[in-house]
């Protein structure tokens, strides 16, 4: 497997399928890795499976975890390869966002609807999917993918990458994998470090919350279970709502295709999750 820093040394691997990541690859990354093997292998030569390593400042709000977010390189690149990965490809901010990351966004990057109106991970995090896509549209200008893997754990997220490329018309096929979870249902991130035991705990009430959604019969009724749930486990709520799975804005009737996604707090790590009701 290869390392490479730069979008010049990327000459030979244009044309695979990509798997953009901020590094601390956890068990979730890998599924996209794996999967990404899959779809690469699938054609008569080989496609190049390029995982991206970028922790994009321009995603981060200033006090939020950017300075402190997880860094382990060596792991990282040791079990990318073990899951098939061709090259590892970990540009520096200055490849990324070459006049700076403070440089207006290149007017030709669509930000979709549903990275606009659901009001979910843009109310709170207004700049977060600005930096996502333009992250991920200098990601594809460089490694020039024909194919990319994303995970559902952040559903608003891989909405918008699939309706960017589509409204963008970029030559990208985007592929998505289930969210891994933990044994008790808690999913993967790698901002779980960040939870000692009895957070981590708390942190349960996200997935559980989810499940008591999909035991109920009307969106009031998830609703209002998912607020009892995440409350009973000390989890200060952002938002825990049943949602229109393709647009993401409100819906009466859960017989529609529906979602169910929570944000919150844990002490002072904010986590996500969703599930199909
Ligand atoms: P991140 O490194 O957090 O930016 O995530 C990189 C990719 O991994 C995104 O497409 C995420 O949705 C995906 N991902 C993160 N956690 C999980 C998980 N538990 N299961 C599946 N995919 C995941």
């Amino acid at each position: 497997m290869q390392i490479v820093w730069t979008g010049a040394d990327l000459e030979d691997c244009l044309g695979g399928v990509c798997v953009p990541t901020m590094g601390a690859l956890h068990e979730g990354h890998l599924s996209l890795i794996r999967r990404a093997r899959e779809e690469a292998d699938a054609h008569a030569e080989p496609l190049p499976v390029v995982v991206t390593i970028f922790v994009n400042p321009t995603q981060f709000a200033p006090g939020e975890d950017f300075s402190r977010y997880p860094r382990t390189f060596e792991a990282d690149c040791t079990r990318a390869e073990a899951c098939g990965a061709d090259v590892v490809f970990a540009p520096e901010v200055g490849e990324m966002y070459p006049n700076g990351p403070n440089a207006p966004i290149d007017p030709r990057i669509v930000i979709p609807e549903v990275a606009r109106r659901p009001g979910l991970e843009e109310k709170s995090r207004p700049q977060f999917f600005i930096g996502v896509c333009r992250a991920v549209h200098r990601l594809f200008e460089l490694v020039q993918p024909r194919a990319a893997v994303f995970g559902e754990k952040d559903y608003q997220q891989l909405l918008t990458i699939s309706a960017m490329v589509r409204e963008m018309a970029l030559p990208v096929q985007i592929h998505s994998e289930p969210t891994v979870r933990e044994e008790d249902g808690l999913a993967l991130s790698s901002r779980n470090v960040y939870l000692g035991p009895a957070q981590r705990k708390r942190a349960l009430g996200l997935s559980k919350a989810l499940k008591a959604a999909r035991a109920a019969s009307t969106v009031a009724e998830a609703e209002s279970a998912m607020r009892s749930v995440l409350l009973a486990n000390q989890v200060e709520i952002d938002y825990a709502v049943v949602r229109d799975s393709h647009t993401l804005m409100p819906i009466q009737n859960m017989a529609l295709p529906a979602r169910a996604l929570v944000a919150g707090k844990v002490g002072p790590v904010r986590l996500i999750d969703n599930m199909a009701v």
